[in-house]
């Protein structure tokens, strides 16, 4: 058995890039797993149930829940979100670096289970380009991008309270830097 993985929190407001930080993390490195949510929310277009998301009904969401089956969960913008807890703890275990995308109220709820994790804020360079990007990707409507923007106007103050914030410019950059944060992170534990 090699090391236990390290488990990295990654959050930020909707829209700032981190989908695409992620994807772009997975391109350069092995050795890692992406913590796959369930949600009630319906699937966007271009989104792969069981590689996005679990696509799950509100039944099935309260059913894992009373089993106890979420690491964390959280309701953001009127939809809930949960991280089934075993294939993180499986993957860990395995000595795979574990990535988490979950908005703040869940990364704190994993932290306090996990203090070894590390946590990593992803801001956009400014509140504008923020709002061209949710724009940009065209997926939503236009409540639910207001909707969006509000929330990202309460979850930004909270980057305050996490290990790291990388500012997504660049794709390529902000990878790179997410990148040298957790190789950073690794070696320090050992
Ligand atoms: P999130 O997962 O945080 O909601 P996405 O990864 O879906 O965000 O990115 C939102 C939109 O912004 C997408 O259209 C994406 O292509 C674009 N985007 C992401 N990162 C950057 C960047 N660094 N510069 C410009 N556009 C970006
Ligand atoms: P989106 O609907 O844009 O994919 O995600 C909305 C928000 O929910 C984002 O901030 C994302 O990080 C967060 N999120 C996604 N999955 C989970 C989860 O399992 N738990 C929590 N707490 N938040 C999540």
């Amino acid at each position: 058995m090699g090391n236990r993985g390290l488990l990295v929190i990654i959050s930020g407001p909707a829209g700032t890039g981190k989908s695409s930080v992620i994807n772009e993390l997975f391109r350069r490195r092995d050795k890692l797993f992406f913590s796959v949510s369930a949600t009630t929310r319906a699937p966007r277009k271009g989104e792969v149930p069981g590689e996005s998301y679990h696509f799950i009904t509100r039944e099935k969401f309260d059913e894992m829940l009373a089993k106890d089956e979420f690491l964390e969960h959280a309701t953001y913008v009127s939809n809930s979100y949960g991280s089934p807890r075993a294939p993180v703890e499986e993957k860990l275990a395995e000595g795979y670096d574990v990535i988490m995308d979950i908005e703040v109220q869940g990364a704190k709820q994993v932290k306090e289970k996990m203090p070894e994790a590390i946590t990593v804020f992803l801001a956009p360079p400014s509140f504008e380009e923020l709002e061209r990007r949710l724009r940009g990707r065209s997926t939503e409507t236009e409540e639910t991008i207001v909707k969006r923007l509000q929330q990202a106007q309460r979850e930004l103050p909270e980057l305050r309270r996490y290990d790291y914030t990388v500012v997504n410019d660049q794709v390529d950059r902000a990878a790179g830097e997410l990148l040298t944060i957790i190789e950073k992170a690794k070696t320090e534990r050992n």
